[in-house]
């Protein structure tokens, strides 16, 4: 029986976001979180954009030296030759590649205003994906971008002509967030049937059914008789309104109405650290977790009607579908009242010294702590707000991987 994988793009599609973005320290801690979870593959960035350069290689790193391990970590580029070397030249050892172009009439002629036809996009992505072979590329996936507003037929060719090059999944995009569940059941479901290749499921929230679309998109592919790789991101940031969050969309997967008798994941992902990663990904974003959010929101499990608080209270299951420690929640957490030291681009090492000394870290010497404290200063400057514990404990950690991350050299 095929299965259910996650593919998180956070880092890619919520960075592109309007209005939003991470410094290059919080885009490796939401992947250092995202290991954690038992994610297969978070998109980590744009490996032809040259200020995250030196963060993709220090994320290779870090999955070299078995810290950001076993998940994937692929780059997202244009379907295009020129792309792809660019990619290999700044960042040497990337090995997983999603490749994009547009694929619907109306962006293919909107977009390249008469210049390219169909036959030249699949001309240009065939290329592409022969050259990331060449160049060494172990997984590549195929993104169709707009899918949902493409032909059918084209879309066959398209995957058919990129799994003959090598490619090793299609990437069905509902752009626009224009699909319904039962559209995109359909569709991914002949797609699965007639180009037999693992699919990726691309949701948008534009009309406010990127989680369900997800569902019914996996449900789609598997009973085509295909894997699925579901795209999420943390909190459902991403252009416009939004993709599938990810924590809802695995709570779907796996809580809703018989849907996981059948259709199972393929690797386990543990929903513990769900609380600490969406809180993360909302203060590093700025954006409020809201009041309703599955899981996490601060309602998720709050009950005030007397009806429910007294059903709750006699049977957690009479109104709660899982528990809150499910999503590891239900720990205390500290929060200063009073007096408090925070971390800032200002830093000195007493402050610092204390609170490391907080979370039980001490350094050998007052050299080492002022060698850390200079990162964390850095840090700082990038960032704009004081660092969470978790950022302090990386740097300290792993200094040499954090002063790569905090190099940016603009070209000459
Ligand atoms: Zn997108």
């Amino acid at each position: 029986m095929p299965k259910i994988y996650f593919v998180d793009v956070t880092n890619r599609d919520g960075v592109q976001t309007a209005r939003l973005g991470l410094s290059k320290l919080e885009k490796t801690m939401i992947n250092m979180y995202l290991n954690e979870l038992g994610i297969f593959q978070s998109e980590f960035g744009f490996p032809t954009t040259r200020h995250e350069s030196l963060y993709l290689q220090a994320n290779l790193e870090l999955a070299e030296m078995g810290v950001l391990k076993a998940m994937r970590l692929e780059g997202w580029i244009r379907a295009a030759t020129a792309d792809v070397e660019t990619a290999f030249r700044l960042v040497p050892s990337i090995r997983h590649l999603n490749l994009s172009i547009s694929t619907s009439d109306i962006m293919i002629n909107g977009k390249f205003q008469g210049r390219r036809s169909k036959a030249d996009v699949l001309n240009m992505m065939t290329d592409a994906v022969d050259a990331a072979k060449g160049q060494g590329a172990e997984s590549i996936g195929v993104n169709a971008e707009d899918s949902s507003r493409a032909d059918m037929a084209f879309l066959i060719q398209f995957a058919l002509a990129a799994k003959e090059h090598g490619a090793d999944r299609l990437r069905y995009c509902d752009t626009l967030g224009y699909d319904n569940p039962f559209t995109i059941y359909e569709t991914i479901k002949t797609l699965a049937e007639n180009v037999e290749m693992p699919i990726e499921t691309h949701c948008h929230g534009d009309l406010g059914m990127a989680v369900a679309n997800s569902v019914a998109g996996a449900k789609g592919a598997i009973d085509g008789g295909q894997d699925v790789y579901i795209n999420t991101t943390i909190n459902g940031i991403g252009e416009r309104s939004g993709n599938a969050d990810l924590v809802a969309t695995v709570l779907a997967v796996t809580k809703s109405k018989t849907f996981a008798e059948k259709y199972q994941l393929g690797r386990p992902i543990d929903l513990r650290k769900a609380w600490r990663l969406a809180k993360f990904a909302s203060y590093a974003f700025g954006v409020p977790i809201p009041l309703n959010q599955p899981g996490v929101g601060a309602n998720a499990f709050a009950h005030a009607s007397g009806i429910h608080a007294d059903g709750v209270l006699k049977d957690p299951q009479n109104y709660e579908l899982y528990n809150y420690t499910e999503l590891g929640r239900g720990e205390p957490e500290l929060v200063e009242t009073g007096r408090e030291i925070c971390s800032g681009e200002y830093s000195g090492v007493s402050g610092f010294s204390h609170l490391m000394g907080r979370m039980a870290v001490s350094f050998k010497d007052t050299e080492e702590a002022r060698r850390i404290v200079e990162l964390v200063r850095y840090a700082n400057v990038e960032a704009q707000k004081p660092l969470v514990e978790d950022e302090l404990l990386f740097i300290a950690k792993y200094p040499q991987i954090a002063k790569k991350l905090l190099t940016l050299t603009p070209p000459d």
